[in-house]
Formats: C-alpha cells, structure tokens, sequence
C-alpha cells in the first residue's frame, strides 16, 4: 500500500545505522525513524516519502526495544550529537563493529580478519576539547552546538561528552560578554567579535587550555578574564586568542596571540609527555587513542631495525610512541605548528632517532622516494577525506613491507584499501577502535601486508623506563 505524509503506520524497526536511526520495512519500503533501537514497536508518524525510502519520527512507542537504555545527558535530544544516546553500550559498539566490517566488504571486496571493537571504559566525559560556536542577543547569549544541517547556535549546557570544569568555565566567560557587552560574529554580515569558544584539558595532566576565536585583534577586558578565569580555576595553564577574520567556516584562524600562560598545554600518552598547541591536532579521546596506538604499534610489528614513516603525524603521536622500537623515524604534517611540537616533543622525551617535515603528506613522500628512502613500515592517519590516490601510488613504490593505517572514516579507509590491492597491498587486519563513544564515529586501526609478505604480529611493548635515559 502506498504511504503519504502525515500518516501514521505501524513499524518494526529492524535494523540501526551508524547515526542512531532504526530502519523498519513497510512493504519494501525502508522507514527511517530517528531514536529508534532494534526490535522496536512504534506507531511512526511519516514526514517525507521518497522513491526508495522514507522518514518519519516516532508518534508512539508500542514495544520497547531491549537495546533501549536511558540516556543521562540533560541535552541529548536538543543537541543530536550522541546517535546512540538511546541505546545501550553493547548494542552500539556492535552495531559499529558490523559497520567497519560491512565498509571492507562493500567498498573494498575484501575481508580483513576484523577484530572485536575495542570498546570504551568510559562512555561519557571523554572529551578532551569543544569548540563551541557564540550567539548572543542582548541579554540572551548561545553557547553549544549547531543544530544539524544549519549553523543555528544551540544551546547545550552540561554535555556529558565534556569534561565536567568547560561548564564553569562558559559561565565565566558568560559573565564576561555580558560585562563588556561583547558581541558574535554574524556569518551573513561578517560582523561581530566573539566566533568561538575553544577549550582543551589533558585527561592525564589535568592542564587547561582556553582560546577564544575572534574576528579582530583584542578581546575587551583580556586582563581581567585572564584573571578571573586563573583564579577559579588554577588548572588553566593558557588562555589564548585567535584571530579569524576570514569569511569562512574553518573554525580557526592562522594567528594566536598568548594572553596568559606559555601559549600550551601538555599531556601523558603511552608514557611519553606531550605538548599540544592550540592548532595542534591531539585526538579527542586520550585513554583510547593509547588503545588505538598500541594496537597500531602491534600492526606495526617492529624490531628495532626499521626506518618508519609517519603521514600525517599530527605532533608525532604516534610515531614516537614506536620510536624506541625503530631506528629511524620520519614523521611529516602540513600545519607548521603542529610540527614545531612534534620536535619538541621528541626532545623533551630524550628521543635522538626522530625528524619531522612540515609539508603535504603526498609531496613529501614522492620527496622522499626520489631520495632513496624506503621505509620499512609507513603510518597513514589521514584526515575524513583519506588519502589522495597520488599519495597511495608514491606509498606503494616505496615498497614498505607494511602499512599501518588509522582511518576515523571506514568508508575511505575501505576505498582506499581498494586502490592499496590493486598495488599489491593486502588488508590483512583490521580494529575497530571505538574513540568516540554515543556518536556516529568510529575509528579504525588496518594493517596491509605486501602481498608476498606474510603476516606477523608483535605484541605492543610499553616503553620501558631506562629507555629515555638510554638516549641521553
Ligand atoms: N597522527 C596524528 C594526527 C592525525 S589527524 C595523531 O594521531 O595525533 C590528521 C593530521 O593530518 C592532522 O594533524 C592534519 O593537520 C594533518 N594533515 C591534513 N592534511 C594533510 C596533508 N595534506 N599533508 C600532511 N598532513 C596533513
């Protein structure tokens, strides 16, 4: 039977995708239904129908899904960030294992051996960094999230994906735009100051970072705010301005301007200390990214004889959490600061055996085959968009014996495993990583074999503690 808009049907959902929406059958026709679990009963109400599919949302739930759990989080169905708020952690890590597994098949023609998901301990308060847009009308001031598909400021306080201090600390700087009657920046006129919040902590460390993104040079009462903000809360180490004038949605600008602090903060990841500038990317979850790493460093399978090319390295995370397991690193990434950091990084972790090269991860490479390098394993940790097929193509002339690549995207890590096989790399294993608990993401940890090579797996060995005075 034909359906229309606005008519209510009866659905069972019976499938769940990665962005939390359950997908009932009415006839062949696919419902999708936000906030749905597998194995519900509801009476959908329908909102849109289309050639192959429809959407609808729940009028009623008839029979509840044993996957539905309560969600805590104060904002969950205002903000839409946590897909996977209303159902429960199992369900989820295996609804996104299934996904990583399903990308590899349908993408790639391939099956990698796919480990179990490497679920989470924590499933809330992970975060380590938000970037909240500003809204502010007269007295009214926004500070959250943008409602999906739109830039319309939503305002979501208390998080739980957050740590629990970015609470007080908003409020400060509430009080503040209040104050001094500060403006935000209106994206159609290119006016107003204040663009967005920007807060880091080191899970480990317990240091603070704030930056606010503004379009001009000064933020009004900068002595006072750095003041008020230190003195509530002495975990603040930095607060920084950044300055974005551009018309445009990158959040960040080039520039940054230390109004308090060294301009920095630091973190502890697989026993090695590191230091994270505002532009720097660190990943968002530190106690899984040490799970992701070791993971990788087991991939990787190294000896001690291997020169290993880190792409992509961001401030050489992961590179020289292996660097005592190789004899030469090369780590190379494109924001200048971000490099800056990885070889302070090494130095500040006694590691003599790392260099790093601030350039695109494909010239860089081709660079570096023309010199004659031929690493024995290469990292790839590209951005969403993966790796362009130039880069896979100098990679594969470089002959590595392995390939270790970690991918937030398995639908481009599986098409650019595709490419990978045609030059002889084999996906030989993979792990889902879950590093973004309650949300639509997953990352993922592969490793490729040259096709004559076979496959060995080293354990992940901690560093252990003679070995940065071994180097000095
Ligand atoms: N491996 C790091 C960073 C991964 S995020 C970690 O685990 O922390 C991806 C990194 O690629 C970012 O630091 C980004 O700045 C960098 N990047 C993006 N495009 C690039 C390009 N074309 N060439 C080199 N690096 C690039």
């Amino acid at each position: 039977m034909e359906i229309k808009k606005n008519d209510i049907i009866d659905l069972e959902i019976g499938n769940c995708t990665l962005d939390g929406s359950g997908v009932g059958r009415y006839d062949s026709l696919a419902v999708f239904v936000p906030h749905t679990a597998r194995g519900d009963r509801i009476k959908a109400h329908i909102l849109k129908v289309k050639k192959n599919c429809a959407f609808a949302k729940i009028e009623e739930i008839l029979t509840p899904s044993p996957d539905r759990t309560e969600c805590p989080c104060p904002v969950y169905l205002k903000c839409g960030g946590c897909s996977f708020g209303h159902i429960k952690y199992e369900t989820e890590t295996a609804i996104k294992e299934n996904h990583v597994r399903e990308c590899f098949r349908r993408i790639a023609g391939a099956e990698p051996e796919t480990e179990p998901v490497i679920a989470a301990e924590k499933i809330y308060r992970y975060r380590n960094k938000a970037q909240f847009p500003v809204e502010i009308n007269g007295e009214e001031i926004k500070t959250g999230f943008y409602a999906s598909h739109s830039h319309r400021v939503i305002d979501c306080p208390g998080c739980l994906l957050q740590p629990e201090e970015f609470e007080g600390i908003i409020n400060i700087i509430r009080g503040h735009i209040l104050k001094f009657s500060i403006t935000s920046y209106d994206e159609t006129s290119g006016r107003g100051l204040l663009r967005h919040i920007y807060l880091r902590k080191g899970t480990k460390s317990g240091e603070i970072m704030v930056c606010l993104v503004i379009n001009g040079d000064s933020f009004p009462g900068e002595e006072e705010l750095c003041a008020r903000l230190s003195g509530k809360f002495p975990e603040i180490k930095s607060i920084v301005i950044n300055i974005n004038k551009d018309k445009t949605n990158v959040i960040l600008g080039k520039k940054c301007r230390t109004i308090y602090g060294d301009g920095y903060i630091s973190d502890y990841l697989c026993s090695l200390k590191f230091r994270i500038s505002p532009l720097s990317f660190y990943q968002v979850n530190r106690d899984q990214a040490e799970r992701l790493y070791e993971k990788a460093a087991e991939y990787a399978g190294l000896t001690g004889n291997e020169t290993l090319l880190d792409l992509y390295c961001g401030t050489g995370t992961i590179g020289l959490t292996m660097a005592h397991r190789v004899k030469k690193l090369i780590g190379v990434e494109i924001i200048g600061q971000a490099v800056k950091d990885a070889e302070l990084n090494a130095k500040e972790n006694g590691i003599k055996n790392a260099r790093f090269i601030c350039a695109d991860a494909a010239e860089a490479a081709r660079t570096l085959k023309d010199e004659g390098i031929s690493p024995d394993v290469i990292i790839l940790d590209p951005p969403r968009k993966g790796c362009s097929a130039e880069l896979i193509n100098t990679v594969s002339q470089m002959a590595p014996d392995r390939i270790v690549y970690v991918s937030c995207d398995p639908a481009t890590l599986a098409r650019d495993c595709k490419i990978f096989a045609g030059l002889g790399y084999r996906a030989v294993k993979a792990a889902p990583a879950d590093l973004f608990p309650r949300t639509g993401h997953v990352e993922t940890v592969c490793c490729l074999y040259h096709q004559k090579k076979d496959f060995i797996s080293v354990p992940y060995e901690p560093k252990d503690d003679g070995y940065m005075n071994l180097l000095k």
